[in-house]
């Protein structure tokens, strides 16, 4: 019992690490860091300008914190690094409203900081311990902005190092500023990326694993919107048919299912060379596929189209690991009624496939 529960934890956890590794794109974090070490390294400038000799040291620390994150970085430990960087503007405006006071706005700088949470907080499947940790770093947030301004109202926090009112108000500005575009940036990373993950996710529901072709939800949605189309508009044909691979399963029995998936992707580049006049189509089923005519196409014409297809698979040569494989297929077509329904529709062009067989295979039964 005890081994069967660590082994699904390792499991659990092999499968998590790819997922807690996926929101870091170490590119963009070394921007970050790089980008981060030159502004702190004007501020250092500014602090000493100012006077306010314990945000200079505050400074160096930050400095130096942002050249081992670009170590870390190119050394691939970019989790880490996130967690040092965070820490860093973190601590940073603390300090900085501690002795500078809430008239610099430095406090502003925690709302962009907030918005950096959900960077990694809402990626699927992040494993427990780091989604702790982002909680408590979002309560550290929270509760470190109401005590400085706890602080603040109460006259509690030091004066001796706090700039004059003109150069408060303009570092004001500036913070806000900052603060704004801080979460604007991170806001569209995570846009950027939720849009990659999600036309990700599309393709893959759309396709076909093995051949790369629509899948059959895919090719059905497809089929769907154009039976809607022709009934909404006249003059153009609308015909699918439904293509077989004749004795396939003696295929798999003879060479292996791996020259099977090799015939299959092979009948599918036959396909595309139909692609650029129109043809739509999809892996409908193990070695079936649907195909959908080309929209300028008579019905005579899709017949024929599928007649020069049905040659091409014929003519394929396929070899794997050194075996010749030929192969036919069988089609059944059928146009387009105004009384069929999608699965009317394709059940008669399955009737038609049927017939195909029955009278001989390598062929295609339109009519
Ligand atoms: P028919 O000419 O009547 O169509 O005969 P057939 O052998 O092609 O038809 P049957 O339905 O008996 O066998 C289809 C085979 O296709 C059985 C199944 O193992 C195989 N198959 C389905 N999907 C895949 C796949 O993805 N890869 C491989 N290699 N084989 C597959
Ligand atoms: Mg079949
Ligand atoms: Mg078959």
């Amino acid at each position: 019992m005890r081994r069967k529960k660590d082994k699904e934890n390792l499991r659990d956890r092999t499968y998590q690490e790819t997922y807690d590794g996926d929101y870091l794109d170490s590119r963009q974090y070394m921007v970050v860091a790089v980008s981060l070490f030159v502004t702190h390294s004007f501020m250092e400038l500014f602090y000493i300008w100012t006077g306010c000799t314990p945000m200079v040291f505050i400074n160096i620390a930050s400095i130096m914190i942002y050249v081992l994150s670009a170590l870390l970085i190119s050394k691939g430990h970019q989790l880490v690094t996130v967690w040092l960087m965070e820490g860093e503007i973190f601590w940073h405006v603390i300090f900085a409203c501690i002795f500078m006071g809430l008239r610099c706005g430095y406090q502003l700088w925690l709302f962009g900081t907030f918005s950096s949470i959900f960077l990694p907080f809402f990626i699927p499947n992040l494993s427990k311990r780091p989604k702790a940790a982002i909680g408590i770093y979002a309560v550290c947030i929270v509760v470190g902005f109401e005590t400085l301004v706890l602080l603040d109202r109460h006259d509690l926090l030091p004066t001796e190092y706090q700039v004059g009112d003109k150069l408060a108000s303009t570092l004001y500005y500036i913070n806000a500023a900052l603060g704004f575009i801080s979460i604007m940036i991170y806001t569209s990373i995570y846009n950027q990326r939720m849009s990659a993950k999600n036309r990700e996710l599309q393709y893959v529901a759309d396709h076909d694993g093995l051949t790369g072709i629509f899948n059959r939800k895919k090719t059905q949605s497809i089929l769907e919107a154009e039976i809607q189309r022709q009934k909404e508009t006249t003059g153009e044909r609308l015909a699918v048919a439904i293509l077989d691979i004749d004795f396939f399963k003696k295929v798999n029995d003879t060479y292996g299912h791996q020259a099977g998936d090799e015939v299959l992707v092979a009948v599918t580049s036959c396909f595309r060379r139909y692609q650029e006049k129109g043809l739509l189509y999809g892996r409908w089923g193990g070695e079936e596929f649907l195909l959908i005519s080309p929209e300028t196409y008579s019905y005579e014409e899709f017949a024929e189209l599928l007649n020069n297809l049905r040659e091409d698979i014929q003519s394929l040569e396929i070899s794997s690991e050194g075996q010749l494989i030929k192969v036919t297929a069988s089609m059944g077509a059928a146009d387009y009624e105004e009384s069929l329904n999608l699965d009317k529709f394709i059940q008669r062009a399955d009737e038609r496939l049927y017939i195909a067989k029955e009278s001989g295979r390598n062929r295609v039964v339109s009519k």
